[in-house]
């Protein structure tokens, strides 16, 4: 195997696992699938007396003549078929065993296709101290309730247990650096309590190993490893040895503990849902191996640890998920029972500030902002809510310092250092936002750890093993304490739980629509027959009053009151023929006809002088884009417009109308001009209403009901109408069409 050359680039990619070599406090004999010797480690004659050239190829039964008595024939080959009943080596290791006068553990594990047979020497005072300690080790251990209890004493029953200088219990965070949580240690040494330690130190490819091989000793840093040799047949695959007890150290990691002046070395995972929670790590300064049996003790101890660790994590999860949950609960309720989505969130005593630790949450909705708890102000929300627009971030999206994403907002790190968005809706800029304050804190880090590289005497950038651990200080600043999985599944929920009542909503208004034109077809119809039988009465009250001014002779007093009679009688007909006119529109099905819009212009403007005074009137028309519509219902709309652009400007000194068409990508709109009396723009809003009159057209005649009959047919044409004007400076008229 060529070796690893480990540079900048590929630290993190180092095999550990193939290292091609083993500790040399012990021996390893590797078994092929057919039980014949593969490898074996070079120093292996201290164990067997055998050279490994005889040894290599030789079958297990070789072996085990040459382990002597206490490995009768057939002994380890039992083992194996063990081993395939319960597919494991868990209850059969260690096997205790003399060998050449010396006692040694065979540890048995498995090499892909391979059986690992490990040899490493008993320690005497192993087996009944250990076990008779291990129960009264871990009743101490569990002793006190307390959380920074249940760790220190785990660190000093492990210490008990293995007799290192220092124990420390180092927990990983989430961006992967560890602190030393807790520590037993000789009292000579100083404390490592509370410092970091940079993620560098322990490389991921490490962290997969300690999640596999729950512990690890590194025996004696300063021997030489025993290479493992092979035929040379076998020598292409490297051996992997993430099972094994023997696995030689990185030449990088050796360093690493020489510059930190430790000789030997041992680690416990500590896993939490199957996790790299953290570490005991143990550190001797001088040699120190501490053997199988007392290695599996520190085991127990560690894994009894990690299920109290994960008891109470999933004690602290449970119980803040059901706060939240209840929150929520509460908040869907007030959704489901609140016409406003934004009461149902923010009105009520439990709010979308209780579903998160957040101490600060706004609601963006329909253009509005609702603030609640510690906010940014609103200059500064609008600018977060351009950069959240332009980043078009994921639906949920969370940071714990927002200014290294987005930097204004340093100016606010106070209120906002941590942010959670919840996207409602991107199109209509809609969102729940959270935030968190700034929790300064000051790290003490073992060491620089932003000086994991180094430059070697060749002037190569190398990773090399840090050699300082002088402690460091640094103050994090910006930075909130992060979001929990708790609080980002609320969130999450939330975000559904508006999500469904918008749409609900949505279809309670579209209900509410369609009952309206129901509403508003039915009045129609009211309308229209009413006014139709309306007609017949008045025409009789005006015969019959004619008559009644034929028949006889009246003084004149009663003769004005007659023709009053009859002429009420002719306006109330007015009145009706519009009210008619306006509902026909609303009930009348249509086709629609290509229009000659210049045609038609031309010929309303030919006869506007028989009807309104146009003597001092210019009339002028521009582009005349086509239109599609019903043609009497679009005559309607062009001579109501420049009809009463003639009639409220004609009669002035150099009265103008023009009236023309433009064409966009989705839009054809017309315009008509005038610079006649105007109207003021308070009024604009009323011209379209059904006989509404503006109080300067009291001497001109009108009934007030054309703009209402143009607005109506423009909408039954799927277009809009609108006007802009300002007294005594005149008037425009628009009609958009879709195209
Ligand atoms: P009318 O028969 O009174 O003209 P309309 O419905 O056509 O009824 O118009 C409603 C009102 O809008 C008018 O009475 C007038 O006050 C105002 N109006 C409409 N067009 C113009 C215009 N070009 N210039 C000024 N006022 C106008």
């Amino acid at each position: 195997m060529s070796e690893f050359k480990v540079d900048l680039s590929n630290c993190d990619r180092e095999p550990i696992h193939i290292p091609g070599q083993i500790q040399s406090h012990g021996f390893l004999v590797v078994l092929d699938q057919d039980s014949n010797v593969s490898h074996c480690s070079d120093n292996i004659y201290d164990l067997l007396q055998q050279d490994y050239t005889t040894l290599l190829g030789s079958p297990l039964q070789y072996v085990e003549l040459l382990l002597g008595n206490d490995c009768p024939p057939g002994f380890i080959t039992n083992l194996l078929s063990l081993e395939r009943i319960n597919k494991s080596f868990e209850q059969i290791n260690p096997v205790k065993m003399e060998v050449l006068d010396k006692l040694y553990y065979l540890i048995i594990s498995t090499a892909a296709d391979n059986y690992l047979l490990e040899f490493e020497p008993v320690l005497s005072d192993a087996l009944s101290d250990v076990q008779k300690m291990m129960g009264h080790s871990i009743s101490k251990m569990l002793a006190d309730k307390n959380f920074q209890s249940l760790l220190d004493n785990t660190a000093l029953q492990v210490k008990n247990t293995i007799h290192y200088d220092r124990v420390m219990i180092y927990r990983f965070a989430e961006d992967g650096h560890g602190e030393v949580v807790a520590e037993a240690k000789n009292d000579d040494l100083g404390s490592w309590f509370g410092l970091h330690y940079p993620a560098s130190d322990i490389p991921k490819q490490a962290r997969e190993l300690y999640k596999k091989n729950l512990t690890r000793i590194i025996a004696d840093v300063h021997t030489k490893p025993s290479k493992i040799l092979t035929l040379a047949y076998n020598g292409q695959q490297p051996l992997d040895l993430t099972c094994s007890q023997l696995r030689a150290v990185s030449p990088i990691h050796i360093q690493y503990l020489k510059n930190m002046g430790v000789a030997s070395s041992f680690s416990i995972s500590l896993l939490v849902k199957n996790e790299l929670w953290g570490l005991i790590a143990c550190h001797n300064y001088t040699p120190s191996f501490i053997d199988y049996r007392s290695r599996e003790s520190s085991k127990l101890l560690g894994q009894i640890l990690s299920s109290a660790l994960e008891f109470r994590q999933e004690e602290i999860h449970q119980h803040t998920q059901e706060v939240f949950k209840n929150n929520l609960d509460k908040v869907t309720k007030q959704l489901q029972e609140t016409t406003a989505i934004e009461d149902a969130l923010t009105k009520y005593p439990v709010n979308l500030l209780d579903i998160t630790h957040a101490s600060g949450a706004i609601l963006v909705y329909e253009k509005n902002i609702i603030k609640l708890g510690i906010t940014p102000d609103n200059i500064q929300l609008t600018g977060l809510m351009d950069w959240l627009r332009e980043s078009n971030t994921r639906p949920i999206y969370h940071v714990k310092s927002l200014s290294a994403v987005y930097p204004e907002a340093i100016d606010y790190s106070d209120i906002a250092s941590g942010m959670m968005v919840a996207v409602i809706s991107r199109e209509l800029e809609e969102y729940v936002i959270f935030f968190k304050p700034e929790q300064v804190q000051t790290i003490t880090w073992a060491g620089n750890p932003e000086k994991p590289v180094e430059i070697d005497p060749n002037g190569l950038m190398q990773i090399s093993p840090r050699n300082s651990f002088q402690e460091w200080s640094q103050t994090v600043k910006a930075t909130s304490v992060g979001w929990s999985i708790e609080e980002i599944s609320s969130v999450l929920r939330l975000k559904e739980e508006v999500t469904y009542a918008i749409n609900q909503k949505a279809g309670a208004i579209r209900l509410l629509n369609e009952k309206l034109q129901q509403a508003y077809d039915e009045l129609d119809t009211f309308s229209y027959t009413i006014s139709h039988d309306l007609k017949n009465p008045i025409a009789a009250i005006k015969s019959y009053a004619q008559l009644l001014a034929i028949s006889q002779v009246f003084s004149d007093r009663d003769q004005k009151l007659l023709d009053r009679i009859v002429n009420r009688a002719d306006q109330m007909k007015l009145m009706i023929d519009a009210v008619l006119d306006y509902s026909r529109i609303g009930r009348s099905e249509f086709e629609y006809k290509r229009i000659d819009t210049r045609e038609l212009i031309q010929e309303i403007v030919k006869d506007l002088d028989l009807v309104y005074d146009t003597r001092n009137l210019t009339i002028t028309i521009g582009e005349t884009p086509e239109l599609d519509g019903e043609p009497m219902m679009m005559t309607q709309i062009f001579s109501n417009l420049i009809g009463n652009a003639v009639k409220y400007s004609g009669h002035l000194e150099n009265a103008n109308v023009h009236i023309e068409g433009t064409v966009s990508d989705t839009h054809i709109c017309y315009t008509v001009k005038d610079n006649g009396i105007g109207i003021a723009p308070k009024d604009l809003i009323n011209v379209f209403g059904l006989f509404n009159r503006m109080d300067n057209v009291k001497d001109i005649e009108g009934s007030g009901v054309g703009l209402a009959i143009v607005k109506r047919i423009v909408e039954k044409h799927k277009g809009r109408i609108w006007a802009e004007s300002e007294l005594n400076e005149g008037s425009v008229f628009f009609v958009s069409f879709n195209r």
